[in-house]
C-alpha cells in the first residue's frame, strides 16, 4: 500500500537521507520527511524507535552523520558539506517535557528569556501577549515553584513560541502532566498552535494523543520512519503490519480469494469492500479488522461464527474478543448494556463502513 500523504500546505522543513548513529547503534537511518507550512505533524513509536533523536537534530542539538535538513529552503545541516546552524540561529523553538523552565525567573521573565535582544517595549508586548495566549495573563509575576504542571507547560509553550519560530518541535509535552489533564492540555496546545500558525513537529508515544491532535502522522520504528500520513489513513490503511498493530487493537482474519469475494470464518466478503485487492485466485490473505469494524450478537451454537473468549470492561464500551471456528482472534466493540459471558456463541457482522486494508499471508 502506498505509505505517504504529502504534507498539508507549502513545504517549510525538509529532512533528506537523514542518518544519526551512536557508536552501539544507529538511531535514525535514512529519514526523510517534509513537513507543510502550519502542519501539526505528530511522530509515534516505541521507545528507543528515535522520536528524540530525530527532534534533536532538527532543533540542532544533534549532527547528522549523513544528509540534510533545509527550513524555508535554507540548509541549516548537511553532512556532505558541514553546514550546521547553531540551534539559535535556527527560528526552531523547542519544548521539552520536564518544562525546563528557570526555577529563579518569575513566569514573565521565562517567557522574554529568548527575546531579550529587543528592545524593551516590544519585548514587554509580547511576553503579555504571550501569556495572554496561554491563558496566563493573571500569572506574569509567578514563579515556576508556585504554578500547576499544566500552568508550567503553558509558560514554558510561550517561551518557545515568543521568538516566533517558523517551526515548534514538542518532546513528549504532555507526559509530566496527570492523565486527567493531558486530553484537556492536548487541545489548548493544538488551540495555541493553530492561533499562532507556527509549524509543529510533535512527538509522543500515545497513539490516541498522535491520532488527535494531528494534521498528518509519522510512525516511526528501529529508526526508521514506516509511514506518514493523515489520522484516519494510517488508521484504516496502515501499510505495514507493524503500523496496524501500534495503533490498537488488531484483530486480522484469514481468508481465501476467490472469483468476487473473500472466504472467511465469518462468511464471504465482497472482495470491492477490500481496497486494492490483487490477490490472486485461491491465495491466503488477513484482513485486518478492528474492533469498532465488528458487532457480536449471541447465536446458536448451529448458527455461531465463533465464542467468547473474553470480556473487557471499558466504561462506555466492552471488548468482547472472539474465537472464530477456523482459529482467527477478533474482537468487536459492543454497548456497555450488552453483556455477554465468556463462552457465549456469536455470529460476528461486519460493519465497517470504510475499505478494509489487507495483507498477503507471511
Ligand atoms: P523514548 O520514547 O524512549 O524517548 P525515542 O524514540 O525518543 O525513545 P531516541 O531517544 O531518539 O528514541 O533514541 C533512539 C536510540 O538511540 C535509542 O536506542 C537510544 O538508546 C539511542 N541513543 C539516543 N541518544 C544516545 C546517545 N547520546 N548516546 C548513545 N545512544 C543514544
Amino acid at each position: 500500500p502506498d505509505a505517504t500523504d504529502g504534507p498539508v500546505g507549502e513545504p517549510v522543513l525538509e529532512l533528506d537521507g537523514v542518518v544519526r548513529s551512536y557508536a552501539s547503534e544507529t538511531a535514525v537511518e535514512d529519514l526523510s520527511l517534509t513537513v507543510g507550512d502550519g502542519e501539526v505533524l505528530t511522530l509515534l513509536g516505541p521507545s528507543g524507535c528515535g522520536k528524540t533523536t530525530t527532534l534533536r537534530l532538527v532543533g540542532g542539538l544533534e549532527h547528522p552523520d549523513a544528509g540534510a535538513i533545509a527550513l524555508r529552503d535554507r540548509p541549516i545541516a548537511d553532512a556532505d558539506d558541514g553546514t550546521f546552524v547553531p540551534p539559535e540561529h535556527r527560528g526552531i523553538g523547542l519544548v521539552f517535557q520536564d518544562f525546563a523552565l528557570f526555577p529563579h525567573m518569575t513566569a514573565a521573565e521565562n517567557v522574554g528569556f529568548g527575546i531579550e535582544d529587543w528592545n524593551e517595549a516590544d519585548r514587554r508586548e509580547r511576553v503579555a501577549e504571550l501569556l495572554e495566549l496561554v491563558d496566563l495573563a493573571d500569572h506574569g509575576e509567578d514563579y515556576p515553584g508556585e504554578l500547576s504542571g499544566g500552568q508550567k507547560q503553558r509558560v514554558a509553550l510561550a517561551r518557545s513560541l515568543a521568538p516566533e519560530p517558523d517551526v515548534l518541535l514538542l518532546d513528549e509535552p504532555l507526559s509530566n502532566l496527570d492523565v486527567s489533564l493531558r486530553v484537556s492540555m492536548r487541545e489548548e496546545i493544538r488551540r495555541i498552535i493553530d492561533e499562532t500558525g507556527v509549524t509543529a513537529i510533535w512527538v509522543t508515544h500515545d497513539q490516541e494523543e498522535a491520532l488527535s491532535v494531528a494534521d498528518r502522522v509519522g510512525i516511526m520504528n528501529d529508526g526508521r520512519l514506516r509511514q506518514v500520513g493523515r489520522p484516519e489513513r494510517i488508521f484504516e490503511r496502515p501499510a505495514s503490519r507493524f503500523v496496524a498493530s501500534f495503533l490498537g487493537r488488531t484483530g486480522f482474519l484469514s481468508g481465501e480469494r476467490q472469483a468476487d469475494t473473500v472466504a472467511t470464518d465469518l462468511g464471504r466478503i465482497d472482495a470491492d469492500r477490500i481496497a486494492d485487492l490483487d490477490a490472486v485466485q485461491g491465495e491466503t490473505v488477513d484482513i485486518l479488522v478492528r474492533p469498532d469494524d465488528l458487532r457480536a450478537t449471541p447465536t446458536t451454537e448451529a448458527e455461531a461464527h465463533g465464542r467468547i473468549t473474553s470480556r473487557q470492561y471499558q466504561g462506555p464500551s466492552f471488548v468482547y474478543r472472539v474465537e472464530t471456528a477456523g482459529g482467527d482472534t477478533v474482537h468487536c466493540l459492543q454497548n456497555h448494556t450488552e453483556v455477554f459471558d465468556v463462552g457465549q456463541p456469536v455470529a460476528v457482522d461486519l460493519v465497517a463502513d470504510h475499505p478494509l486494508q489487507w495483507f498477503p499471508r507471511d
